[in-house]
């Protein structure tokens, strides 16, 4: 075939194509625009999981009459009006293609009108063109009617979901806008009922309320980067200004978390956005908090300088590139690791996260005023652009150590051994009911993991080698986690078929308890630990995961004896540990019971 230009017609499919892809692009579209329009009520309607009907209804400045048609113009915008301010984006919208690649694609009726006009204008748009208009009294604002998507793009129809999850997408989206935007008015009606309505109090905590409910939003921890801001936060850049990285929201305390990360919500100036850098950074500051394979609510702005990123990546501006990605990484790492350690909820015997009725104290805003549509906050006229792209993928992501944190444990003095499983103790705060297991799991862990980092794990060489008959499942999981265990100090040697030589072990595991009574048991808690190495992912890195079966398979039992010498030592060792609290697996290592519980229980008060 020869070359030709494609017919106008379907270039614009095309295109549109990459801006639509299912109801809720549509609606994100829509909610944009009317954000950008500094609407303070935004009302969005969806039949049909959106593929019959979507509407968003508007209070915002509305577009006047002679500009109606210019809205549905590619590549035009109030936006921008050089390349030069593609550098710094400050509205949600900018590519000005939005409207058209809808047109393109669905029916389209929109009615609008400003504050200075005593008539609205209404458009019908079908295929890319205009197929009526007309003068229509209606309020300030705008109305976009979105009717049968995809009707004129079989291929695209067919790959849509069930109208259920259709919806279920919509519904996120407008969550999403409603944490992001809590000073506006949201509602969602899905099929001619109410599904979701946000105050527009402008609290943050509110909306919290209404998405994931109040039981949940009760154990959600405030975070508010700016409190103590510290040196890197406002650390000059090259060119000499001052900027800085700022994060806020709310997550989840250690006690709440789910099983998968679609609770993980950011913003970065209040987008939406999907980085996979961002979740990766607050997951890791719950790291040991969380049982393996959970994951917290996460609900955070990350607030920067515009010019210090590049929105302009994807048609749906759903991913975002940042000049200095590791700094971003590190401010959100740090500020979530920061109010998880301060907060670091002890685990009561009534165990109840915050006192009922008395909600924490929270950002009630963004820290960021709401965002002008153009220069004084002046809508700037619709002008047609050419699009520039321009693209900078300088950002390389690494992982960044989370900072130094301090014991929260009070000094306990131990009183005794329970069920030569628990070891009691009292402290200034009453009675404390530690588990032998988790605590030294805890001890352990932090010792290893700092050894690991000098590079100075021990290892211990066995008197003579001890053959190991491993199982096909077992061998297969040595030979995937070979350098994770080598680092922890295994020497395991080929010795012919499906046997094994086991020259040094981790010091720790040799002088464990499994181990401690003969040399067989060693054996055995290296093959229990490739078992465990053979479990399915479990989220963590191979150097973790191998790392947490050793010292579980180290730490004293549950039902073995300890003299009081140990379990003080054991204790001391507790109080040093960062994160006391919980174990590598994160369960809890104590209980406490306060003196007023206990003066309660007896009904002393
Ligand atoms: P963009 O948002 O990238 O500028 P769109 O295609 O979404 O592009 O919209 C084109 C233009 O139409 C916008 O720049 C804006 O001027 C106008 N517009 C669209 N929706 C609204 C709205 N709800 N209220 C006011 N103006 C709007
Ligand atoms: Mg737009």
């Amino acid at each position: 075939m020869s070359i030709k230009v494609l017919p106008a017609e379907v270039a614009a499919k095309i295109a549109a194509g990459e801006v639509v892809e299912r109801p809720a692009s549509v609606v994100k579209e829509l909610v944009e625009n009317a954000i950008d329009a500094e609407a303070t009520e935004i009302k969005i309607e969806m039949r049909q999981g959106g593929i019959r009907l979507m509407r968003v209804v508007d209070n915002g400045c509305g577009i006047p009459g002679d500009e109606v048609e210019l809205a549905f113009a590619r590549h035009s915008t109030s936006k921008l009006e050089s390349a030069s301010d593609l550098a710094r984006v400050s509205t949600l919208g900018f590519r000005g293609e939005a409207l058209a690649s809808i047109a393109a694609v669905a029916q389209v009726t929109l009615i609008s009108r400003t504050a200075q006009e005593s008539v609205g204008t209404q458009v019908k748009v079908e295929n890319d063109t205009i197929v009526g208009r007309e003068g229509k009294g209606c309020p300030q604002g705008t109305v976009v009617t979105v009717e049968n998507l995809f009707y004129n793009v079989p291929a695209r129809l067919k790959f849509l979901r069930r109208e259920s999850t259709e919806a279920g997408h919509i519904s996120q989206l407008v969550s999403c806008y409603a944490l992001a935007y809590p000073e506006l008015r949201f509602s969602l009606l899905r099929d001619g009922r109410l599904a979701f309505q946000s105050t527009g109090s402008g609290k943050l905590y509110d909306v919290l309320v209404k998405v994931y409910g109040l039981e949940a939003a009760r154990q959600m921890l405030p975070v508010e980067s700016d409190n103590g801001v510290s040196d890197r936060d406002l650390r000059p850049t090259a060119e000499g200004d001052q900027t800085s990285i700022r994060v806020h929201g709310y997550v989840s305390s250690p006690s709440l978390h789910r099983s998968n990360r679609r609770y993980l919500t950011f913003f970065v100036n209040r987008r939406w956005v999907q980085d996979r850098s961002l979740s990766y950074a607050a997951s890791e500051a719950y790291h040991t908090l969380l049982p393996t394979g959970r994951y917290p609510i996460v609900v955070l702005n990350v607030d920067l300088d515009p010019a210090e990123m590049d929105v302009n990546v994807h048609p749906t501006k759903r991913e975002v590139r940042f000049r200095r990605g590791n700094e971003v990484f590190a401010a959100v790492q740090k500020a979530v690791r920061r109010v998880l350690t301060e907060s670091s909820p002890l685990p009561t015997v009534a165990s109840r996260p915050y006192p009922v009725g008395s909600p924490p104290e929270g950002p009630s805003f963004w820290g960021q005023p709401r965002r002008l549509t153009g220069v004084g906050g002046e809508r700037r006229p619709l002008g047609q652009l050419a699009m520039e792209v321009q693209r900078t993928a300088e950002d390389a992501l690494s992982t960044a150590v989370p900072p130094q944190l301090r014991p929260k444990l009070p000094m306990l003095r131990v009183l005794g051994q329970l069920g030569q499983t628990y070891i009691i103790a009292e402290g200034p705060g009453g009675m404390y009911l530690i588990d032998q297991h988790t605590a030294h799991e805890r001890v352990l862990y932090e010792r290893f993991t700092a050894e690991r980092a000098r590079m100075a794990v021990a290892s211990q060489q066995l008197l003579s080698p001890l053959p190991l008959e491993l199982t096909p499942r077992q061998h297969a999981a040595m030979a995937e986690h070979v350098e994770a265990l080598a680092e922890l100090g295994f020497e395991i040697e080929p010795f012919g078929g499906e046997t094994f030589l086991l020259r040094a072990v981790p010091a720790v595991l040799e002088r464990g308890p499994s181990t401690s009574s003969g040399r067989g048991d060693i054996g055995q808690a290296v093959a229990e630990i490739l078992d465990e190495l053979a479990e399915e992912g479990t989220g963590e890195t191979r150097e973790e995961k191998a790392l947490i079966s050793v010292v579980c398979h180290s730490a004293v039992r549950a039902g073995q004896t300890l003299s009081m010498e140990e379990m003080r030592d054991l204790v001391r060792q507790l109080e040093e540990t960062s994160l006391p609290h919980t174990c590598p697996h994160g369960r809890p290592t104590m209980i406490h019971l306060s003196a007023e519980q206990l003066a309660r229980e007896f009904g002393r008060r």
